[in-house]
């Protein structure tokens, strides 16, 4: 008999094929063997996991999207779900930062030269290196085409000043994608983005900033100041930058749902097994309906949310424009985590409070979802513009 995720329906397929699945239970592997054990470790003290990253990429679970050539897994963004999904679940410290590299990336798989990509994959690769996107700056972060960064042309080089916050890896990163304006005065058509290493004069960090949740990912700014960039590392043609952004978002928004998805999955599990444990009244507290619709609205939230990831994935993957799906999928996911972690602490009672049960941090660590990778207004804002576009 086939499982539901098997169920094929009127030429709508749901199945995984054999490879994503073996993907799949190889994650779901790591995951119980490599990140449970450590969770507690990275949550309480804050450090960069670069011994798990190293573990991941020996099996392929990290570097996914570069391509085959230059030593990635070259992974669809459907597959990048499928592994971020089973990273959250574990823990989604772990899962951004495992999966930061695969963000910096982007930018290089979608304006950089098979030169470009030879030179700083294979370094990527070869030195286990960290690579970290640089777009936010302390007075733009929904506003992108806002950014002051600047990077003005000097003969073969660019001069790069600015300054960039909350950026994931920025602490441990040996390359930087960076947005910049290379015509400060023409808007979003002004900006370009750039490969820039951390060993060049002017390129500093700051100490990780001290945050909420997902303590197992560190960000902190980066600090350019009077940088020679070659100009040979521009990606793209100058003022492509905006267009390399906004496609960025269009691979990045899947796999940040799929983390959310992979939240709320942990949630209704934890919350499924307290509740059939936890006696009150006489009785397991599930067969109170205040609390079995509580786990039911959890469980209806954990399937739409992977639907919708996965919906978005594959529209990109196969080549259509999935800017409505994506930001659809980013928005009801990120929800969807923070009310099924919210959910679960509420079904804990007084122990949901605790740091000696799961779901404490799983409430600190889903409020992020509605922030990073665009904030949720920011999702409605694209949703809507969409939804005028296609009525045109
Ligand atoms: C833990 C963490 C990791 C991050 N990692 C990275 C990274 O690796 N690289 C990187 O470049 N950035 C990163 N970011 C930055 C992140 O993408 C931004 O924080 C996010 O885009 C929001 O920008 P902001 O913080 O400047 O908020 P603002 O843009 O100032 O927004 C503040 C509030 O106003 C709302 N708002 C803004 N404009 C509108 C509008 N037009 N309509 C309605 N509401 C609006 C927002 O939704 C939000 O609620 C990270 C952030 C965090 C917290």
């Amino acid at each position: 008999m086939l499982t539901a995720e098997e169920t094929v329906v009127g030429g709508l397929n749901f199945q995984l094929n054999d490879d994503q699945k073996m993907l799949r239970d190889l994650t779901r592997d790591f995951v119980r063997n490599e990140f449970m054990p450590v969770v507690e470790h990275y949550d309480q003290t804050g450090e960069w996991p670069t011994e798990l990253f190293e573990k991941a990429m020996e099996i392929g679970l990290a570097n996914m999207n570069i391509p085959e050539e230059y030593g990635g897994l070259g992974a669809s963004v459907l597959e990048e779900c499928i592994v971020g999904e089973e990273y959250a679940y574990g823990c989604t410290g772990l899962s951004t930062a495992l999966g930061v590299n695969q963000l910096a990336a982007l930018p290089i798989n979608i304006a950089g030269t098979d030169a470009q990509k030879a030179k700083y994959f294979n370094r990527v690769i070869d030195e286990k290196a960290i690579m970290s996107y640089c777009m936010t700056e302390p007075d733009a972060g929904s506003d992108v085409a806002g950014i002051k960064s600047t990077a003005i042309r000097r003969g073969d080089t660019y001069i790069l000043n600015g300054a960039k916050t909350w950026i994931t890896g920025g602490p441990v990163a040996r390359y930087f994608t960076v947005f910049a304006k290379t015509d400060p005065d023409a808007g979003h058509k002004g900006m370009s983005c750039f490969i820039v290493e951390r060993e060049w004069a002017g390129v500093s960090v700051s100490k990780p900033l001290e945050k909420l949740g997902q303590h197992a990912a560190q960000t902190s700014m980066v600090f350019f100041e009077d940088v020679e960039v070659p100009a040979e590392n521009l990606l793209g043609r100058e003022g492509d930058g905006f267009m390399i952004g906004m496609r960025v978002f269009d691979k990045s928004r899947p796999p940040v749902a799929s983390g959310a998805t992979g939240i709320a999955r942990r949630a209704l599990d934890e919350a499924v097994k307290y509740a059939g444990e936890r006696y009150a009244f006489g009785q397991p507290i599930s067969q109170f309906q205040g609390v079995g619709f509580m786990l039911a609205d959890m469980k209806i939230r954990a399937d739409a949310a992977h639907h919708l990831a996965m919906r978005s994935a594959w529209d990109i993957d196969n080549g259509l424009r999935n800017t409505s799906s994506a930001a659809v999928a980013k928005a009801y996911c990120s929800e969807a985590a923070v009310l099924n972690a919210s959910d679960a602490v509420q079904v804990f009672g007084g122990n949901g409070y605790s740091r000696e049960y799961p779901v404490e941090k799983l409430i600190r660590d889903a409020k992020i979802y509605q922030i990073y990778e665009g904030t949720t207004q920011i999702q409605k804002m694209i949703i809507l513009r969409e939804l005028y576009k296609d009525a045109r």
